[in-house]
């Protein structure tokens, strides 16, 4: 059955339709896309059998993508924080390999959950605890699906020694349990698997070569870390003679598929060639501060015409999950580092953590408009965070608080309403009950 949503006023990539009297609706097919946006009455009229949720006087707004993200570190908020890169990788090495798919779900219903009420409608979770098999990576799949989030979980590859065990599988195991999960989430329309060589210091060259081969298999983008702190710059210098990014270009991999995650420490030629590849950049500006990476040149990605989408990054490394957050970080990062407030727009951000994110995944969402899958959040315009009605594109990014996000609707499925989780609801329930007993257990066995 169609379903109508109403509303006062919803914004589009090219305007903001708005009608206080009558409202405007948005209609949506079985098919759970985006089959017209106009006058309430007028939808009402062509469509008198849909499903009606009159939102009225609320503003729809496309939900927003966090194109990098891994969802168990939610579990690992503050056992590390404000220590140097090193130190807090090392401990979290030491506690993840800890995590039974049990935990593992539980992280993942923490981090989706959370992200829903920030107004997160896709999150692409980038996932290495795979145990040589696929049961943690199916918790975080199954966690999605439960609480009605689109998700694509990245599949990461590491066939270096230095991670633990939990993280490593050869070339041959990772490409076939990849093909394995890829193929069980087939046909569910919120889920997708990809490939994710996990980075250049924790690859072989055969591994990336086997993801990038593995995406253009099974037709989707390859993720990768890539040159998040400088001591990647002086590894692969050491190792193969070439900068993180050069040597990946000269795998022979690079190309519209390839999206790389932070992308601090590149020359502004190996950005000139990201850019000229097609390839994108997954920009996690929160993160990059909290840890001390350094300032990723993001004008120099734009004017190479690299597609750049937000990522809040793992919960241990921010510590929020929201990409509208990202958005503000992003603007006024790089306004600090170019010494220039008009060097990022708010309308530009937006479209990274919107559109960009659903490009760098190959998914149609992030914007309204007809074609693309029904995935938007519905504003309360009078929410003091969004007044006064001067600007609302700058308010989304500067001013809005999470307190004006009242429902969420994924796939037409309204799974926020006023605040309140209405899917995966029970199984939120007593999930702080459950961390509070894994926080105790391995504090008792000395992890943390
Ligand atoms: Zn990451």
């Amino acid at each position: 059955m169609p379903a109508l949503f109403l509303a006062q006023s919803i914004l589009t990539p090219q305007d903001l339709i708005n009608d206080p009297t009558h409202g405007v609706g948005l209609l949506v097919g079985d098919d759970r896309r985006i089959a017209a946006i106009g006058p309430a009455d007028e939808l009402q009229i062509w469509q008198p059998n849909a499903k009606v949720y009159d939102y009225r006087p609320l503003l729809l707004v496309p939900g927003v993508i966090n194109a990098h993200n891994h969802s168990f570190q939610s579990m690992m908020r503050g056992i590390a924080d404000d220590r140097p890169f090193n130190e807090w990788r090392d401990a979290f090495y030491r506690v993840s390999v800890s995590f039974t798919p049990e935990d593992i779900y539980d992280g993942a219903l923490l981090a989706f959950g959370e992200m829903l009420l920030r107004g997160i409608t896709t999150v692409c979770d980038f996932f290495y605890l795979h145990h040589g098999g696929n049961d943690h990576d199916r918790a975080v799949l199954r966690a999605a699906n439960d609480l009605g989030i689109r998700c694509t979980l990245a599949r990461s590859m590491i066939d270096a020694t230095r991670p633990p065990e939990a993280y490593r599988e050869t070339i041959e195991q990772a490409v076939a349990n990849t093909r394995v999960l890829a193929k069980e989430v087939q046909g569910n329309p919120l889920l997708r698997v990809l490939p994710a060589p996990h980075s250049p210091h924790n690859c072989s060259p055969e591994m990336v070569r086997a993801g990038a081969a593995l995406a253009e298999e099974l037709d989707t983008p390859w993720h990768t870390h890539v040159a998040e702190g400088y001591y990647e710059v002086e590894l692969t210098q050491r190792l193969y003679g070439l900068p993180p990014l050069g040597w990946i270009a000269s795998l022979g991999v690079l190309s519209p598929r390839t999206n790389i995650v932070h992308g601090v420490h590149l020359s502004p030629k190996e950005i000139d060639r990201l850019g000229a590849a097609g390839g994108g950049l997954l920009y996690c500006p929160s993160s990059n501060m909290f840890l001390g990476d350094g300032i990723t040149a993001l004008p120099r990605y734009v004017e190479a015409g690299a597609r750049v989408a937000l990522g809040s990054d793992g919960g241990s490394s921010n510590n929020r999950v929201s990409v509208f957050d990202e958005m503000r970080m992003a603007a006024l990062l790089q306004k600090v580092a170019a010494h220039d407030g008009s060097v990022l727009s708010a309308e530009q951000v937006f479209v990274m953590g919107t559109r960009g994110g659903a490009a760098a995944l190959g998914i149609d969402t992030g914007a309204l408009e007809v074609g693309r899958l029904a995935d938007f959040i519905a504003l309360d315009p009078r929410d003091l965070s969004l007044q006064p009605p001067t600007n609302l594109r700058k308010h989304l990014v500067y001013a809005m608080n999470s307190s004006a996000i009242r429902h969420v609707v994924i796939g037409a499925v309204e799974v926020v309403h006023d605040r309140q989780h209405t899917v995966g609801a029970a199984a939120l329930q007593n999930l702080p009950d459950r961390l509070a007993a894994m926080v105790e257990s391995r504090r008792a066995s000395g992890v943390i």
